[in-house]
């Protein structure tokens, strides 16, 4: 198996800026919309590079596909006029090949094309010698061994300026966001490969202004290395991702409300307050740990009584009492309402599969 070499992913966001800020439109609609977008963008003194789509992977027919070659054309000049690096994302080898002629600094793969080995196996050919970036977004479905597996064929082509884009993921059910965000899956990309820069996406998390800055703070606080925030001049005329696009002057407002707070080892002064409140989280755990082994002890005991009395596992009238009585208690003790649903729909889903097992199984 091939690994993505942590030691070669050199820390090339940082020679660009720190935590780094990509923004710029969803699509390439015209040239003056680029050009107006990016030098708005550049006024702000905040952004490191700028995005735009030349290519759009559109869920439906007849929507905006973007004009291809002739905007990278005005992706060159944006660069030329406003100092910006341009980053554009590529979906099959003959996007490679003209970002490279026309000079793009950045390239990044989607999260369809992501979704897809075949596609990333044949990107990963076109990029091969070449020394061009490489973001690769999350894949559309909560899968992270495929993330870092786009990862690691990109990696293995010979491309080490890497860097990953969570954009969040299709989920079943309707939530507040566009695509839910699932933050342990970026977590545990960066646990696994702690030098690969990781850039959060709120834009296409969110699906509207509304909750950006409150999504693209949680993206900080987690310590992610950069965002990734759509701005077009004139949002209301936006041909894609109308809804999520801000003015480059909101973005400005948006970005001075941020807090920068600071990685845990340069916070000296608090650590030991941490190391007290870590122990506290430490023995809370393991009461947790130990009050679900008890409980999952007493299902098996119902399961018995209901194999020994043919009765089904799942009594939904019991069911409903419990998630009634158990959200009131916890939404009393400050918890969270739907973190409440997903705690005891994942403790009920697991009863039902120990209960199942001991009904099929002789015991
Ligand atoms: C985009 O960045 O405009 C885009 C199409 O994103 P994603 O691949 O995350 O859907
Ligand atoms: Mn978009």
């Amino acid at each position: 198996m091939v690994h993505i070499n942590n030691t070669a992913i050199s820390n090339w966001l940082d020679s660009i800026c720190n935590p780094l800020l990509i923004s710029g439109p969803c699509s390439a609609e015209s040239r003056e919309q680029l050009l107006g977008t990016a030098s708005s963008l550049v006024e702000t003194g905040l952004v490191s590079a700028f995005r735009a789509g030349i290519w759009k992977p559109r869920t439906r027919l007849h929507s905006f596909e973007g004009h291809g070659e002739k905007a990278l054309s005005w992706m060159k000049e944006v660069k030329e006029k406003t100092g910006l690096p341009v980053a554009v994302e590529v979906a099959h080898p003959g996007h490679v090949e003209l970002c490279l002629k026309y000079d793009i600094d950045i390239i990044w793969i989607g999260a369809r094309s992501v979704a897809n080995p075949f596609s990333i196996q044949e990107l990963a050919e076109a990029l091969t010698g070449t020394s061009i970036p490489v973001m690769i977004k999350n894949p559309v479905n909560p899968d992270l061994q495929l993330w870092i597996g786009a990862l690691e064929r990109i990696n293995r082509a010979g491309t080490d300026k890497l860097a990953a884009i969570h954009r969040g993921f299709n989920t079943w059910g309707k939530n507040q966001y566009r695509n839910t965000p699932l933050w342990e899956i970026p977590i545990e990309l960066k646990r696994l490969f702690p030098k690969l820069p990781v850039i959060c996406d709120p834009s296409h998390i969110c699906g509207n202004r509304a909750m950006i800055e409150k999504v693209a703070q949680y993206a900080l606080d987690l310590n992610m290395d950069g965002l990734m925030i759509e701005s077009h001049i004139n949002p209301e005329k936006a041909l894609s991702d109308k809804n999520q696009q801000i003015t480059p002057t909101k973005l400005k407002k948006i970005i001075a409300k941020l807090q920068i707070r600071k990685a845990e080892s340069f916070i000296k002064e608090t650590t030991d307050t941490l190391e007290e409140l870590r122990k506290k989280i430490d023995v809370a755990d393991y009461k947790i740990l130990e009050a679900l082994a008890e409980r999952m002890n007493v299902v098996k005991n119902i399961g018995y009584l209901k194999k020994d009395n043919k009765i089904t596992i799942l009594q939904i009238k019991r069911w409903n009492n419990i998630i009634h009585n158990r959200k009131e208690t916890g939404l009393k003790l400050g918890l969270d309402k739907e973190f409440l649903s997903e705690l005891l729909n994942l403790i009920h889903k697991e009863a039902i599969t120990v209960q199942k097992k001991l009904m099929n199984n002789n015991e």
